[in-house]
């Protein structure tokens, strides 16, 4: 059906590529191109002992708008799709419409000198990818991603409208390390150390990160603690579903994580600013993040399940409903299918199936979109496929934490 680039050769760049080859008819030429030639090669040997099946690989520096143009012309892909770092996204978004083609990612920009989180920069883009006839989709991961597509489910098929989202991330898995990331730690680190806000009474309310903490039962996976965070989903939910007057994200960690995370903050080592090092100029976070865990190889050690999801309050025909709706991934499972662990294959699947709709042309109209503001049935059908099936219950109210 189509020809993929894929930039980006981390834990979840390599199961979206698995997933891809799992889908030939829809994928029918793939390319794998990361700033490591050889994490490209491994990826790819992987792919063809598993299923047989050829991935071409290639070197690049997304950063590099040329150099990145001239790869799309020379393997025809009629679509990128960004699993790199957020920092590549505005440069790739250039090459995507330099070279005349669609562009799909899995997370927001941000500056490298400044977590921040925000849409502004992409959005930005809408007058040029419409102009230019072309599609690029936003956040094609699970969260956000998925959890932005089961609200849109639910709003078209189960409510008139929502007024209460709550996503629910949780990962009940265990890699025997004392501190390890899920996906990249630089970016993950930032995420979790940034502070806090969630929208109420239509607006934002800040608190210090990692403070707020509510015990939930999950589902297949138990009572764990999760906090309340900064997620980008809820900038675009509440931007696209005005009428939404709560909108929280709630992530589990252990104690052990939360202590971790609190000391290497306290010493600096979360730091992003540059700080001199016998004549050198370092940044903290990066350092850490040459010391930590790679997370695409923590596979073969992780354990145990995620449950990620949304609960949704709304009404149908002036009937209040709340609605719970998530998707159960085992660790094992996908290591034994792709090799990662669940992080990556609840990341990469999404990923795979997001490049489908537009290869497929169900995500065709020309623009700058967010997951929410999409057709969401065949995404739903295809996780069920696809190795992410979903559940929806009906809860007996609203949620009171
Ligand atoms: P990794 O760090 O494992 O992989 C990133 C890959 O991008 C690496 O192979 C890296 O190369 C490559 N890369 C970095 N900079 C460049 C560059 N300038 N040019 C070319 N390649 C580059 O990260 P993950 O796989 O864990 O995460 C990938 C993306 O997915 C991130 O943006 C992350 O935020 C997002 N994500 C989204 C989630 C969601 O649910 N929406 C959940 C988890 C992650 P090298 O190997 O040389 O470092």
């Amino acid at each position: 059906m189509g020809k993929v680039l894929v930039i980006g050769a981390g834990g979840v760049g390599s199961v979206a590529v698995h997933k891809m080859a799992m889908n030939k008819d829809i994928f029918t030429d793939i390319t794998l191109a990361s700033r490591r030639l050889i994490k490209c090669d491994e990826i790819a040997a992987a792919v063809k002992d598993r299923f047989g099946v050829i991935i071409k690989t290639a070197q690049v520096d997304a950063m590099d708008v040329a150099a990145t143009v001239a790869l799309i012309k020379q393997t025809g892909a009629e679509l990128l799709v960004n699993l790199a770092l957020p920092y590549q996204d505005l440069a790739l978004m250039d090459a995507c419409l330099e070279a005349g083609i669609n562009y799909m990612d899995t997370a927001n920009y941000e500056p490298p000198e400044k977590a921040e989180f925000e849409y502004s920069w992409q959005w930005a883009y809408q007058e040029r990818f419409k102009k230019a006839g072309l599609t690029a989709i936003l956040g094609s991961g699970f969260d956000p991603g998925v959890t932005s597509i089961f609200a849109t489910w639910l709003r078209k098929h189960k409510f008139d409208t929502i007024r209460q989202i709550d996503i629910l991330d949780c990962n009940g898995g265990d890699n025997g390390k004392a501190f390890a990331t899920n996906f990249n730690p630089e970016i993950n680190i930032r995420e979790v150390t940034a502070p806090v806000r969630h929208w109420e009474n239509g607006q934002w309310v800040t608190s210090e990160a990692m403070t707020t903490k509510v015990a939930f039962d999950f589902p297949h996976v138990g009572e764990k603690n999760m906090y309340l965070m900064y997620h980008e989903e809820l900038e675009s939910i509440t931007t696209h579903f005005p009428e939404v007057e709560c909108a929280r994200f709630w992530m589990t960690f252990g104690d052990a994580y939360i202590n971790h995370v609190t000391v290497l903050q306290n010493v600096g080592m979360t730091g992003i600013a540059p700080v001199m090092h016998d004549g050198v100029e370092i940044i903290p976070l990066q350092f850490l993040k040459a010391l930590l865990p790679d997370p695409s190889e923590l596979g073969e050690l992780t354990k145990g399940k995620t449950c990620i999801g949304d609960i949704a309050t709304g009404a149908k025909d002036g009937v209040e409903k709340t609605y719970y709706i998530y998707n159960i991934c085992n660790h094992e499972e996908c290591y034994a299918e792709v090799g990662s662990q669940a992080v990556a294959y609840t990341t990469g699947v999404p990923a795979m199936i997001g490049a489908s709709q537009i290869l497929k042309g169900n995500w065709a109209e020309a623009g700058v979109w967010n997951t929410e503001q999409l057709d969401p049935d065949d995404f739903m059908d295809m996780l069920n496929a696809h190795g992410l099936p979903w559940q929806v219950h009906e809860l007996d109210g609203p949620v009171d934490f």
